[in-house]
Parts: C-alpha cells; sequence; structure tokens
C-alpha cells in the first residue's frame, strides 16, 4: 500500500504587498477556502473552535481576530460555531481571562463556553491507552460532532513545545473528575505515582511565587514552612513551573508525559467520526512558555505564519520544521542562553524530548509525519 502523505496549507508571515489579501487574517480567509470546509462540516451542525483562553497575564494567546475569520468562514457555510476551552483556574475567573483577552461573542463573533463547566468536572470517561487508561474529556468536546482545534504554537516548559497535540491533550480534559478526582484529568499526564510535591527547604527563598499561582489556593506556609492541601491539589504543576529555584518538584516522566499526551489526544478525537476535526496552528508570537504562565515573555523567533490541515500529525510536524535551525530574535530567552541560528531552540529552551509527542501520536494511528506543504501564492 502507497505510504500516505498529508497535505498541510501555508500562509507565511512575511507581507509583501500591502493589501487585505496578503495580512495573515486575510491570508487565514485563504487558507479556510482552500481546505474545503464543506469537506468536513455540514449545514447546521454544532463546531467547536477549541482554543486556549490564556491568562490574566499571558497575552499571546490567538487573537481574537484569527477567531473571529474562523468563525465567519463556519457560518459562510451555514454551520453553527461557539468556542471554548476547559477550565484551567476557578471558571468564572477564567471565562473573565478570556474577555480581558479579547475572546467574547462580540469581538469574535460566536459564543464562548466553558467545555467542562464553571467547575471544571462536567466530563465523560474516556478509553485512553495503555498509560491512561481513561481519561475525563470535557462533555463539551465529548457531545459536539466537529471541532476546529486553534492553536497557539510556542515552547513549553515540560512539553518543549505546544501545539494541535497538547491542545487536546490538556486543553480538551478536566483537570479533575467528579469521583476519581486528578487521577482521571491532567494530572494524570503531569505526575507519576501519588504525584506529592516535593519542597525543598535549603533551596526555598520564600518568594511565595508558588503560593500566588495555585488556582485552588492549595498551598501556604506556615512558620515558614510549606504546607498544601493534597486532597484538593489537581497536579496541574503551575506552582512548580514559577519556583525560581527549583525548591518545589511535582514527580514526572519525561518519557511517559510525551507519550500521555498522544494518548490523551486520541482519546479525544475518539469521540469524532473520522473527517470531523482540522487544525489551525498559529506561529506568531512564539514564546518560551505555555499560555497558562502568569506572564508571557517575547518571542525567541520570528512569527512563521499560519498552518491549516486535517492532520493532527502532519500540522506538528510541518510547524516544527518551519522553525528548526531559524535565528532566535534578539533580547529574546533563546539569544539570552546562548542558542546559534541553526540549532534546535525548543530544544536549546526545555532540554525535553518533544519529538516523542508525534512519534507516538502516529503510532497510534492518529497522523502521519510525512507532509505536503502548500504555501500560498
Ligand atoms: S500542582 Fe501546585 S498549583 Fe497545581 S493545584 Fe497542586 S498545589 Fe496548586
Ligand atoms: S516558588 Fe519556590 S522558592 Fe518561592 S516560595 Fe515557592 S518553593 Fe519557595
Amino acid at each position: 500500500m502507497a505510504e500516505r502523505i498529508a497535505d498541510v496549507y501555508f500562509a507565511p508571515a512575511r507581507v509583501k504587498k500591502w493589501k487585505y489579501s496578503e495580512s495573515l487574517p486575510g491570508k487565514l480567509e485563504r487558507l479556510l477556502k482552500k481546505i474545503g470546509l464543506p469537506r468536513y462540516f455540514e449545514k447546521d451542525e454544532w463546531v467547536a473552535i477549541k482554543t486556549h483562553f490564556g491568562s490574566e497575564g499571558a497575552h499571546r494567546v490567538v487573537r481574537p481576530v484569527f477567531l473571529r475569520k474562523v468563525v465567519e468562514a463556519l457560518r459562510s457555510i451555514g454551520a453553527k460555531p461557539f468556542i471554548t476551552d476547559t477550565v484551567r483556574i476557578k471558571g468564572l475567573d477564567y471565562l473573565e481571562v478570556a474577555n480581558q483577552n479579547g475572546i467574547n461573542h462580540l469581538s469574535c463573533g460566536a459564543p464562548v463556553v466553558l467545555a467542562d463547566g464553571l467547575y471544571g468536572n462536567d466530563n465523560i470517561m474516556v478509553k485512553a491507552g495503555e498509560i491512561l487508561g481513561e481519561i475525563a474529556v470535557a462533555s463539551v468536546i465529548y457531545d459536539v460532532p466537529a471541532m476546529v482545534v486553534c492553536s497557539h504554537f510556542k515552547g513549553h516548559i515540560n512539553a518543549g513545545f505546544g501545539g494541535a497535540i497538547k491542545n487536546l491533550a490538556m486543553g480538551a480534559v478536566s483537570g479533575s473528575h467528579r469521583h476519581c478526582g486528578w487521577r482521571c484529568g491532567r494530572g494524570a499526564m503531569h505526575t507519576i505515582g501519588e504525584g506529592m510535591l516535593v519542597w525543598d527547604r535549603e533551596k526555598c527563598v520564600l518568594c511565595l511565587q508558588c503560593e500566588e499561582i495555585c488556582p485552588l489556593e492549595c498551598i501556604e506556609f506556615k512558620g515558614g514552612e510549606f504546607t498544601y492541601n493534597d486532597e484538593r491539589c489537581w497536579r496541574c504543576g503551575r506552582c512548580t513551573r514559577v519556583c525560581p529555584e527549583g525548591a518545589l518538584v511535582l514527580p514526572a516522566d519525561d518519557e511517559l508525559f510525551m507519550r500521555s499526551l498522544a494518548e490523551a489526544a486520541m482519546a479525544v478525537l475518539s469521540t469524532f467520526k473520522p473527517g470531523k476535526v482540522i487544525y489551525i496552528n498559529f506561529l506568531t508570537e512564539i514564546q518560551p512558555e505555555c499560555d497558562c504562565m502568569p506572564a508571557a515573555d517575547v518571542a525567541v523567533v520570528q512569527d512563521q505564519g499560519i498552518l491549516i490541515s486535517d492532520d493532527i500529525v502532519a500540522i506538528e510536524q510541518a510547524s516544527l520544521d518551519l522553525i528548526m535551525g531559524k535565528a532566535p530574535l534578539p533580547e529574546s530567552l533563546a539569544e539570552e542562553m546562548g542558542i546559534k541560528q541553526g540549532d534546535d531552540i525548543l530544544m536549546g529552551l526545555n532540554r525535553k524530548p518533544y519529538l516523542l509527542q508525534i512519534e507516538e501520536a502516529e503510532r497510534l494511528g492518529l497522523g502521519v509525519r510525512k507532509y505536503n506543504l502548500i504555501t500560498l501564492s
């Protein structure tokens, strides 16, 4: 049987003529026409636009203007889109974050809803794989028949990079399940064993950043001693990621983490019939860390553009290939770390075996790493 090669359509970020069709929003319109939305979506069909709302200080999310273009394109074929994400902090607060980052009905032209309810525990257990067993998929994602996955492509301290796989694995799965808690949610990917936080008194400088970042107010320093509510803790790892001294650690295994991301993405995609999900990766404002952090750093590499495909593995591979070896931007973390043109910038930033994400996704049959890059003329 002939080897399958996926099509990935690409709109470069560079503008060569001062006209709307050459702008990135204009090019996104053209990409959406190119892929042919009626091949995937039907009249009156509800379509989830899955994105990440960001956080109060991390503004480099997929911009509302792009979400609006996706909404308009879906409406033009008679589909009924809405924009969604799962709860990362308290649900009402997270809707405010979305609003602050410009993601609301007025700006995007479609309702903005929480995929797993105000409390983040409205989800359905779905079969995953040998690492996770089952995972709690947000009920809105579980029920909706079709989806456009809009991902801001960037670096990530644990995953090496965050793209479409991570947007589904972490972003379409809840932090907690009503009965089995964090063990059935994102925490099952973030940690191993019982996932007990380990605090190193010698390294801790009592900056209290871990306490401030915890979305569930689990952490408290009593008389200079670290305490946390193990029962309530989601094992999201945010407290460990902001610790400037490496004084707080959540036990983890890089290989298991990468492979479990692919497994969770597979579980999410198993709730859709074939041919009902497409992916858009935005290679813009490629900062070193996730959009859930309390701040967004400057971009480490120049904007590359927008990719669209119906193959999640191919679009991730193409995204990685586009930034591989590119020059780090002046005054960015990449330059500060001594990363040079020609280096693997993502590996240099976070030292994670990130390719495992897509290798495992391909092994699980989610897509193929070989692709035709079709660049807009
Ligand atoms: S891992 Fe840390 S930040 Fe996350 S819920 Fe637990 S204590 Fe809070
Ligand atoms: S963030 Fe790290 S250094 Fe700061 S208080 Fe927490 S454990 Fe200590």
